[in-house]
């Protein structure tokens, strides 16, 4: 048996990426009863009867270790969080937001601020230092000039990743400039992602040369999100952590307690203000919603 990736699945069929060979299969029928359906993203073994035609039996799917809703793909291992350093300007509480659903569904972060052209007064040593604690890898990138691009090429190695960020701030962008040392498959991509503008479809992954895996589609909503309770948030902020030990109560929600690890490391100037702030906001807005029922 053969250990491969489910790159697509279309019509009952599952195409799957084993020794850099793509191999159509139909899953075995007892799937169905253990109720199994393979995702995009499984990793599976599977059994080769023809291997002229590259045709495969899907026999074992393989544990995942996390299922994204939307693009509802299994085993992504890290997002790429664009945003624009201008045009659009950043909307910096949708990037906190966005971070802690990234946070949520277990992903590993980068942050990539785009058109690192038409800012030269961005002050991206700014958000260096603001997202110091949280080892999260920022970036600046320029899809015209190339700027950033073989540095992010370089953090995709290896690895399952989605794109997410607003509309317009460059994602199919930076991928077509990614691929476009892929001879083979550049022409694919940006076809795919033209595709994917226009029509709800199931996502797919892309292959990139260096052994990076990209999500067709962007976002990263994880299955449980609508459960996050307000008292679980600063879970998501990787920068509070080594504080939180400080704290006086375990159950420390660090806004207006008494011996509080993490406001200590703010007046101390350890923690960042801003980010301390995101979260005192994103709690409150959370609580409001409970209040009113609402999920965010
Ligand atoms: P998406 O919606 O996030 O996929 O964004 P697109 O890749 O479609 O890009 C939106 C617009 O921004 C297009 O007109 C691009 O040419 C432009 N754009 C993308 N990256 C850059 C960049 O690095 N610099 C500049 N100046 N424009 C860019
Ligand atoms: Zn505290």
């Amino acid at each position: 048996m053969t250990k491969g990736i489910i790159f697509k699945g279309i019509g009952g069929f599952y195409y799957v990426k084993a020794n850099g060979v793509l191999f159509e299969c139909k899953a075995r029928g007892k799937f169905k009863n253990q109720n199994i359906t393979p995702l995009v993203g499984d990793y599976v073994l599977i059994d080769v009867y023809d291997s002229q035609a590259n045709l495969a039996t899907i026999e074992e799917v393989c544990e995942r270790k996390n299922e994204l809703l939307r693009p509802n793909v299994a085993n992504v291992e890290q997002a790429i969080i664009v945003f624009a350093i201008k045009d659009p300007m950043p909307n910096l509480t949708l990037l906190d937001k966005m971070i802690v659903l990234a946070e949520h569904a277990g992903l590993e972060i980068i942050i990539c601020f785009n058109k690192g052209d038409l800012d030269e007064t961005f002050d991206f040593e700014l958000y260096q230092k603001r997202f110091e604690r949280t080892g999260y890898h920022l970036i600046k990138t320029c899809a015209h000039t190339g700027e950033g691009i073989d540095a992010l090429k370089g953090l995709l190695k290896n690895k399952i990743s989605v794109f997410s960020g607003p509309s317009g701030v460059g994602k199919s962008s930076l991928l077509n400039a990614i691929e476009n040392g892929l001879s083979l498959t550049v022409g694919e991509l940006s076809q795919k992602i033209k595709r994917g503008k226009h029509t709800t479809r199931h996502s797919e992954l892309l292959q990139l040369s260096n052994g990076g895996i990209v999500v067709d589609t962007p976002g990263f909503t994880s299955l449980s999100m609508h459960e996050v309770e307000p008292e679980a948030l600063s879970q998501f902020f990787p920068d509070f952590s080594s504080f939180k030990s400080n704290c006086r109560f375990d159950n420390c929600l660090h806004l207006n307690e008494p011996n509080c690890g993490v406001k200590e490391a703010l007046v101390s100037g350890m923690l960042s203000k801003e980010r301390y702030d995101v979260y005192v906001y994103l709690y409150k807005e959370m609580t409001e919603n409970e209040r009113k029922n609402k999920k965010w």
